[in-house]
């Protein structure tokens, strides 16, 4: 089979590639709240039903951020090949976090500078999508000129991975759409970089501690209990006790950056007492705005975020948190908890072996002359509901871009990269679709 013309096809591509990112760029679907999936939704299924595909829009009816305002939008594009084989799909996530500040170019306007599209979600990831949008357009338009699609390719965009994922890759897996026999491979184009493969990510684990206490007049904070300063002596233990204990657990997995190569805790919100609001004088010293009553707090919440390495169980990072709740319960008077689970995924790795993996490898050395790198991931992305819920175990993140960009002001991503990664998806996808490891060029 003859790939350098597959490979000539999509360096021709170049313009189309970068055009079609700006254009994603261009679509802004932010996320909270779910802007504009649908349009960015319907805009890729038009895209891909004029080559062929057969588009479906699934929309998460009732699933977590759903509404009539926000629907949660997916879309889901099937292209046959003319013989038996296996299933190749590409998983982008459309969503993307609030531009923020900071920015010197306009977050949603795809310009271009230096050989660089500059925009919100460039890098993360609508440059990875257009890759893989540009890679299997090329491959059908090779079909029958020396190149042979066996299997199906299949593309996705999908919502909310910036918030868990529940209404997008979460809810199409639940209902087959991540399985076999429908899908056998699994390419999900995060900003990892051209030459590095990344084969899965650490766990987490997300808990509300409450503390309880008694409310009282705040002027005489004696007569009650409060819930801040029971909070405060377990927020204490996390950090001199659980802390330490974390940074010495290191795991053999090869996560990167470094740093992440260890269990590690972040109190992600503490609240408590009254609600925060505006407190304001005016130039007389009278107040402008609410003013807080005086109360002893009787509740304070923390929500913690725990990622766990793959040499632990979910079991006994649960205990361990438990643990320390009871034993303040034991030794403090007054101390009083809840603890609810909000999420927990345990870690994933694809083996190194498996043919996701070594077909991008192949390609990677192809395109680019060298070897990958392996990685892992120290957030969980959307490969954790393609895991769980879809039993499929062939799962990687491969794309173009620099992560350390993602959700940072002047995101952007390189139109080499783009051109790079589209060549290396392409062959990988027509080596995984054969359901051959090794003979192809
Ligand atoms: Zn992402």
């Amino acid at each position: 089979m003859n790939t350098d013309q597959l490979l000539q096809r999509i360096e021709s591509k170049r313009d189309e590639v970068t055009a079609l990112t700006q254009e994603l760029v261009r679509i802004p679907t932010v996320n909270p709240p779910g802007d504009a999936y649908e349009a960015c939704a319907r805009f890729l299924g038009e895209r891909l039903a004029k080559r062929g595909f057969a588009v479906q829009y699934i929309r998460a009816k009732g699933a977590p951020g759903d509404s009539d305002a926000y629907p949660r939008t997916n879309v889901v594009a099937r292209y046959e090949g003319s013989h038996k084989g296996e299933c190749v799909h590409f998983n982008s996530h459309i969503d993307v976090v609030e531009a923020g500040s900071g920015w010197t170019f306009e977050p949603f306007g795809g310009q271009i500078q230096d050989g660089k599209i500059y925009g919100r979600g460039s890098c993360d990831m609508k440059g990875g999508l257009a890759s893989s949008v540009i890679a299997c357009e090329a491959l059908i338009e090779s079909l029958g000129s020396g190149v042979a699609l066996h299997g199906a390719l299949e593309i996705s965009g999908t919502v909310d991975e910036e918030s868990g994922g529940y209404s997008g890759v979460g809810y199409l897996a639940e209902r087959g759409y991540f399985s076999k026999p429908k899908v056998h491979h699994v390419i999900i184009p995060e900003p990892l970089g051209v030459d590095r493969i990344c084969l899965g990510h650490r766990g987490v684990y997300w808990a509300e501690v409450e503390t309880k206490g008694r409310i009282a007049h705040g002027s005489m904070p004696f007569l009650g209990d409060s819930a801040i300063n029971h909070m405060s002596a377990f927020i204490h233990l996390l950090e001199t006790q659980l802390g330490p204990k974390l940074a010495l657990r290191r795991t053999q997995e090869p996560v990167e950056p470094v740093g992440a190569r260890v269990s590690t805790l972040n109190i992600n919100s503490v609240h408590g007492g009254q609600v925060v609001q505006r407190y304001a004088v005016d130039a007389r010293g009278w107040p402008t705005a609410d003013l807080p009553a005086p109360t002893v707090a009787h509740s304070c919440k923390a929500v913690l975020d725990r990622r766990f390495i793959a040499e632990e169980q979910l079991d006994d990072v649960k205990r361990e948190i438990l643990d320390m709740l009871q034993e303040l319960q034991r030794t403090r008077p007054g101390f009083d908890f809840n603890i609810k689970e909000i999420m927990s995924f345990v870690p994933t790795a694809t083996p190194t072996d498996a043919p996701v993996v070594a077909a991008t490898a192949i390609a990677i050395a192809r395109v680019l002359g060298r070897e990958p790198s392996y990685i892992s991931s120290p957030g969980t992305y959307d490969q954790k509901h393609i895991v769980r819920s879809g039993h499929l175990r062939d799962v990687i993140a491969y794309g173009p871009g620099i992560l350390d960009l993602a959700h940072q002001p002047d995101e952007y991503v390189g139109i080499q990269e783009l051109v790079d990664s589209a060549k290396v998806m392409a062959l990988a996808a027509l080596r995984l679709s054969a359901g051959t490891a090794g003979d192809l060029h």
